[in-house]
């Protein structure tokens, strides 16, 4: 049974450790598609409030947010103060319950390069001041990064491991007008390959099951990504959440979401053609609490697991 070329043994080989990212939320980020920049309520799928840390300083920042041309940042120092509390925590945790050595922060949660240069940077060069830390992984919009942030991401990336993630989702326009994304596939294959040329690596972001997309356009939109160079892939299936525009949809019967038959039976094909150097970070998604309104195999992430790995055994995978 040939392992799947995973994330984690990447990092693995690379730093000859356990590499843990450390997925950190910062306040006052928000993202285009929903300050009403390129669209407002954002993705359709996108439950914008579960974003929002609720901590008591994150409380203090919460109606503040960020945006390209922001001229100042006064929270800037509550911000730094916001980082390294999560990274202490969270990576102490790791260390703790699975032996992590070394770190990548992870900025995670809406848009994170969306912000004046200085902030991103200060914001940047601290992460990377923290015990242990080896690099970046930063997920964005590719319609929100500037070239000065691309040329001082490239500029670090010769000394730490620098990624960008960039959510693709899908190649089809009348896809990404659909769920509301506020920008087009051309946008997206731009700024990869600029990030590329930049020397960064570059982790895409793949749904399957949107509206109204055959499991060929699936398909598709994953062997595209791939002639882009994605370094790295996160696969989800597209599930509905309360309080968004598509739970609207689910209930009154407009989107009926993937099967886990379906979901597999695209994932499996997905990474048959996926090519061998391109590592894997993520093959399902899903939620188990009361937001999830379906599909319900959405939330029993071992059960998926399982049953992937069930339809990998055929073709010889395993993952
Ligand atoms: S780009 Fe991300 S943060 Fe922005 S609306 Fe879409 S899913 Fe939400």
């Amino acid at each position: 049974m040939e392992q799947i070329y995973t994330y984690g043994s990447y990092l693995k080989n690379k730093f000859g450790c356990k590499v843990y990212k450390v997925g950190i939320n910062i306040s006052g980020f928000t993202c285009p598609n929903i300050d009403g920049t390129v669209a407002k309520g954002g993705c359709t799928f996108c439950e914008n409030d579960s974003f929002s840390a609720s901590t008591g300083k994150a409380q203090e920042l919460k109606s503040f947010h960020l945006n390209l041309s922001s001229k100042e940042n006064p929270y800037l120092d509550k911000q730094l103060e916001q980082l390294e509390l999560q990274f202490n925590a969270i990576s102490k945790r790791q260390t703790k319950e699975y032996g992590a050595e070394k770190f990548l922060v992870y900025f995670q949660s809406f848009t994170n390069t969306y912000a004046p240069f200085e902030t991103l940077k200060a914001l940047y060069e601290k992460a990377l001041s923290f015990p242990n830390v080896v690099g970046l992984s930063i997920g964005t919009r590719s319609d929100s990064i500037t070239e000065e942030t691309l040329e001082y991401l490239s500029a670090l990336g010769k000394e730490k491991e620098i990624w960008i993630e960039f959510g693709i989702q899908s190649i089809y326009d009348e896809t990404l007008q659909r769920i509301n994304r506020g920008h087009d596939s051309a946008n997206v294959k731009e700024w990869i390959l600029k990030s590329k040329e930049a020397g960064l690596n570059v982790c895409g972001h793949l749904i399957f099951g949107l509206p109204g997309e055959t499991k060929e356009m699936m398909l598709a939109t994953a062997t595209e990504a791939y002639k882009w160079g994605i370094d790295s892939v996160k696969y989800h299936p597209l599930y509905v959440v309360k309080k968004t525009a598509l739970a609207n949809d689910f209930t009154k019967g407009s989107f009926i979401p993937i099967s886990e038959e379906d979901y597999i039976d695209v994932l499996v094909k997905s990474l048959q053609i996926k090519p061998k150097n391109t590592h894997v970070q993520r093959v399902t998604a899903g939620i188990n609490n009361d937001s999830l309104l379906g599909p319900s195999w959405c939330r029993d992430k071992n059960t998926q697991i399982k049953n992937i790995n069930q339809a990998l055994k055929s073709i010889g995978l395993k993952y």
